[in-house]
């Protein structure tokens, strides 16, 4: 019997991991799948597949995303945190104690803290897994150094995609961005950014109908959302840069999940099921940086470990 089971191995997890080893619980942290390929959930969350991370305090010169988790594993298993390397696949958390599998092996514990964060979204589009990785990707770090010298699409017009984008211009000749809308999500300093990139082209009001090509991406359909003028563009590759959705699936009809199916806090990190707790990007669709998970990570230990006072 633990006294707290953490899932999740982003900055939340590893955070909530730290603060509750130091208290003393012991806790045990499904990391997830290392091996992971996107769409599909990757062990150490998103912070493994970004760039450059320049807006984590305490980094003046920035500091490479999987570093920054390497970081933040090893201050966790310091204290104490035993980190597995495994899926959760299925939860009961109707009664105390907590039951948590992995395939068939059952884990049990007085509490569980949630902190499975967020993943990639896909446009939905049949063509999109046809092509995935053979010019389809959401992953810039991952893939493009494989567009040296071609032409790439970038979707979307939020910071992920200013973000991409610019890391992408390092690798190829032109970067269209497309986006279906004229006013951007980005933040000012983000769009500046790629606006002065002499290597980008704008392609706006502009939605993706298909991805389409041979053995490879060659091009996508386009269809301008004022005018329906729909029209072919040539491109070697298209990077998808839409938002993101909780990975919350195993959780579903366990805890309360919110239209968006991220899971809803009740009172600080407190879930709808007593004594479980919920941090990071699993929970909080407004601001979704590393920091603030980490910081939410901190406030579920600490629920946690005051809870446990209580219930123990
Ligand atoms: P986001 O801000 O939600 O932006 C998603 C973008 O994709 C929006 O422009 C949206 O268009 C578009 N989109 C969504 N679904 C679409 C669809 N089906 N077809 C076409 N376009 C679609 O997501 P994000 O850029 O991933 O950023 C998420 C959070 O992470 C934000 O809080 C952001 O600030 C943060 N972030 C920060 C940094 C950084 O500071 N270094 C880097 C990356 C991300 P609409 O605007 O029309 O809805």
């Amino acid at each position: 019997m633990r006294n707290v089971i953490i899932i999740g191995s982003g900055p939340a997890g590893f955070t909530a991991a730290i603060y509750a080893s130091r208290a003393n619980l012991q806790p045990l942290l499904f990391e997830g799948d290392a091996y992971a390929k996107a769409p599909e959930p990757q062990a150490g969350g998103q912070l493994m597949i970004t760039t450059e991370v320049e807006n984590y305090p305490g980094f003046p010169d920035g500091v490479e995303g999987p570093d920054l988790m390497e970081k933040m594993r090893a201050q966790a298993k310091r204290f104490g945190t035993e980190c597995l390397e495994e899926v959760v696949t299925k939860v009961d958390f109707s009664k105390r104690p907590f039951r948590v599998w992995v395939g068939e092996t059952l884990h049990e514990a007085k509490a569980i803290i949630i902190a499975t964060g967020a993943r990639a979204r896909y446009l939905g589009l049949p063509s999109e897994l046809k092509f995935y990785n053979r010019g389809v990707s959401a992953c810039a770090t991952c893939d493009g150094f494989a567009f040296k010298g071609k032409e790439i699409v970038v979707v979307g017009g939020g910071d992920s995609a200013m973000e991409e984008g610019n890391y992408l211009t390092k690798f190829a000749t032109k970067l269209t961005l497309v986006h279906r809308r004229e006013e951007f999500r980005a933040s000012k300093i983000m769009l500046d950014r790629l606006r002065q990139n002499p290597k980008v082209a704008w392609k706006l009001n502009k939605e993706v109908l298909e991805i389409f090509g041979d053995d490879r991406v060659r091009g996508v359909r386009l269809k301008d959302t004022k005018t329906g003028a729909v029209t072919d563009y040539k491109t070697d590759g298209v990077f998808l840069a839409i938002g993101h959705e909780p990975n919350t699936k195993v959780f579903q009809g366990q805890v309360a999940l919110d239209e968006k199916g991220y899971v809803k806090l009740e009172k600080h990190t407190h879930t709808s099921v007593e004594g479980v707790f919920a941090s990071g990007d699993v929970s909080d669709s407004r601001y979704r940086q590393a920091v603030t998970a980490a910081g939410t990570g901190c406030a579920a230990a600490i629920d946690c470990e005051r809870w446990l006072e209580e219930h123990p």
